[in-house]
């Protein structure tokens, strides 16, 4: 995408201090589509927008929004989330322009949280650093990933995280070790916490043979494409796994498996997928949601948790 001009809204009175972004060279911008920026392709307009492009910035983005009093929503890859038909109100920070890998000595890669976790796979891969081989197919970027623990294959990013650079509420940056973000499986302590990842350091394992952990690389990626539906827009998987039966079996079982609802579908192929089959709404794919945790809760009395963030205003509430 270009660089797009700084754009002001048209004068209301009761919104938010504009003139205070005259200090950002960054590009604020109001009514942007966000359904293009997340790996659902549906959901409605940010209220305000920014693509930050260093750590300052950021850090001027987040000083706004706080001083204004409205809501701040990170946007990664936009791979995990559900955003509704109405859109964000507030201020939705895209981290796409916040880039830059570095492989340090011993296996250690640096990285800033805009920065896709494949590049980070295929860089580690290329130098014969093992660690990051189950990453390939996830289409998060590093601060993403670092929020939702993003795993696969077994593994996850907490066996690998060192530090992790954030900016807290103050907007002052600070550097975090995984015993403070209390990890789970896609959990962690930033999904509840007003902090912003700016990077983060990993520690891998060097000195391995370069094609080998290639082949593993790829062989991860073959086993993914070959068992997951990729050809259409989705979060990947919905539901957490619980902890007696996958999610997707649960689903199946209850026969919902190919279900449509307006312009979006149950996987036929992985049941813990939700595809948008090209016209689907948000509210298509929560209303798909509700009917899986409520049928899956009939049947088992087993409540299925989604993993996808849904953000903004849906109409009916979801079981909890
Ligand atoms: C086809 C497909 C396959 C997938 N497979 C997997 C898989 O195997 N394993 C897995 O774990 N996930 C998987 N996912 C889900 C998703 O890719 C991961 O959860 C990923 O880590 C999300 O990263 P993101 O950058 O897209 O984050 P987003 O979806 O943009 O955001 C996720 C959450 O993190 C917050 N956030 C993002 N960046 C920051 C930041 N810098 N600071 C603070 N908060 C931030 C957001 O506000 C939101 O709450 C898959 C998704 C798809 C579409």
């Amino acid at each position: 995408m270009t660089t797009a001009p700084v754009v002001l809204p048209q004068g209301d009175p009761c919104g938010p201090d504009t003139s205070s972004f005259a200090r950002l060279s960054g590009r604020i911008q109001s009514g942007i589509p966000l359904a293009p920026l997340t790996t659902f392709r549906v959901g409605g307009k940010a209220e305000w927008y920014c693509e930050p492009h260093n750590n300052l910035e950021l850090q001027q983005c987040l000083a706004w929004a706080r001083a204004e009093g409205i809501p701040v929503t990170l946007l990664g890859a936009g791979s995990n989330l559900l955003i509704s038909d109405a859109g964000l109100p507030g201020l939705v920070i895209h981290t796409r322009r916040l880039r830059g890998m570095q492989l340090l000595e011993g296996g250690r890669i640096w990285a800033a949280a805009g920065e896709p976790l494949v590049n980070l796979a295929r860089a580690a891969a290329k130098r014969g650093w093992s660690g990051l081989e189950w990453a390939i197919g996830i289409p998060g970027t590093l601060g993403g990933a670092v929020v939702m623990n993003a795993g696969a294959h077994g593994r996850a990013m907490s066996d690998v995280l060192v530090e992790v650079q954030i900016l807290d509420e103050e907007q002052e940056p600070c550097r975090l070790e995984p015993a403070d973000l209390q990890f789970g499986y896609r959990r962690s302590r930033l999904q509840d916490s007003p902090w912003t990842v700016t990077g983060a350091t990993l520690q891998l394992l060097p000195g391995r043979d370069p094609a080998q952990v290639q082949r593993q690389t790829q062989r991860h990626l073959n086993q993914r494409l070959s068992s997951q539906p990729y050809h259409l827009p989705s979060c990947g998987s919905v539901f957490r796994n619980p902890e007696t039966h996958p999610a997707g079996w649960l689903i199946e079982q209850v026969g919902l498996k190919g279900y449509r609802i307006g312009g979006a579908q149950i996987s036929e192929r992985h049941a813990n997928f939700i595809l948008n089959c090209g016209q689907a709404s948000a509210n298509d794919i929560y209303r798909l949601i509700c009917l899986a945790q409520e049928k899956v809760y009939q049947r088992w009395s087993i409540f299925l948790e989604p993993e996808v963030r849904i953000l903004g205003s849906f109409d009916d509430p979801l079981i909890s």
